[in-house]
């Protein structure tokens, strides 16, 4: 048996759109709860931005029901083959809506949330292995799509739309919608990154811009993401991939032979690997860059 960790449980409340889904247990056993009861749900903490304070707050969740209603015994958990108390009678599986209402730790102030638990099989059929999902489908508040402020300011005004507009269908779990903007973005960014990337200060640096002169005359695009690939610096191949080429061969193959799934999966992996570049070609141009200057200048007296 598998549980989700209270850590990956506070990222699913706090960071994942409406109608976002989760395994919560994987091959459930009846030795205790573990999310089929509603008190699995109570008193997880999370980070979230206050709706009163304006800003990351610590919250902890309280099931919205009468506790009395909700009691544990032993009873419930001593016979490992009866029907857990949560599992519906007729259906023998786990459909479970719960109210959870998230309080902030400094202000009171509260968030709501409607959680679907269920099981993908019946009890009958535990023996296959049951799992127990959770499913976000309310939330008080609403979700807020929150743009990266570095984001922001490099794309151009039209990419900066389509990853906002991006970004809202992720909110929904729209995933055909939200991957097509990325690869809008993509396509429309990538020579740009690279561009970025080949005035770093680095030893591949010149190579890459003279695969970018030979790219103006053939618009070969796969032979730019050739070079780029042998030269990259080293700041962008630390996570042991290239990440240029990664976003790149999103833009490979139709979106239509993907499912709505897929599509959300790959979105989702697309908006930090994008973000990640992003926050790195402007860490190194900029900030390293100032540092660099300022280094420069006080070594040879201002
Ligand atoms: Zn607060």
């Amino acid at each position: 048996m598998e549980i989700i960790t209270d850590s990956e449980f506070a990222d699913f409340l706090s960071k994942r759109p409406l109608f976002s889904k989760t395994k919560a247990v994987s091959d459930f056993e009846k030795r205790d709860y573990n999310y089929s009861h509603p008190l699995d749900f109570n008193d997880k903490p999370f980070k979230f931005k206050c709706p009163n304070e304006k800003e990351t707050q610590t919250f902890r969740t309280v099931v919205m029901v009468q506790h009395s209603l909700y009691s544990r015994t032993i009873n419930d958990v001593i016979n490992a083959d009866e029907l857990p108390k949560y599992f519906d009678e007729k259906s023998k599986s786990l459909n479970l809506t719960i109210h959870l209402s998230g309080s902030c730790q400094s202000c009171d102030a509260s968030i709501d949330f409607l959680v679907n638990a269920y099981s993908d099989k019946s009890w009958d059929e535990r023996d296959n292995g049951l799992n127990i999902f959770i499913q976000k489908i309310g939330q008080f508040p609403p979700y807020e799509i929150s743009p990266d402020k570095t984001v922001e300011k490099y794309l151009v005004k039209e990419d900066y739309d389509h990853y906002k507009k991006a970004l809202v269908n992720l909110s929904v779990s729209y995933g055909i919608g939200a991957y097509a903007y990325f690869r809008r973005i993509i396509e429309n960014e990538i020579k740009r990154i690279i561009e970025d990337i080949s005035t770093m200060d680095f030893d591949g640096a010149e190579k890459i811009k003279e695969a970018l002169e030979s790219f103006e005359l053939d618009h070969q695009m796969a032979n730019l993401i050739d070079v780029v690939n042998k030269y990259l610096p080293k700041s962008l191949t630390e996570l042991g991939d290239n990440p240029i080429r990664l976003l790149y061969k999103q833009l490979s193959g139709g979106i239509h032979s993907f499912s709505d799934e897929e599509c959300l999966q790959k979105a989702e992996m697309i908006d930090i690997i994008l973000t990640y570049v992003i926050k790195k070609i402007n860490e190194e141009k900029y900030q390293i860059a100032n540092v660099k200057e300022a280094m420069k200048k006080l070594r040879n007296g201002c």
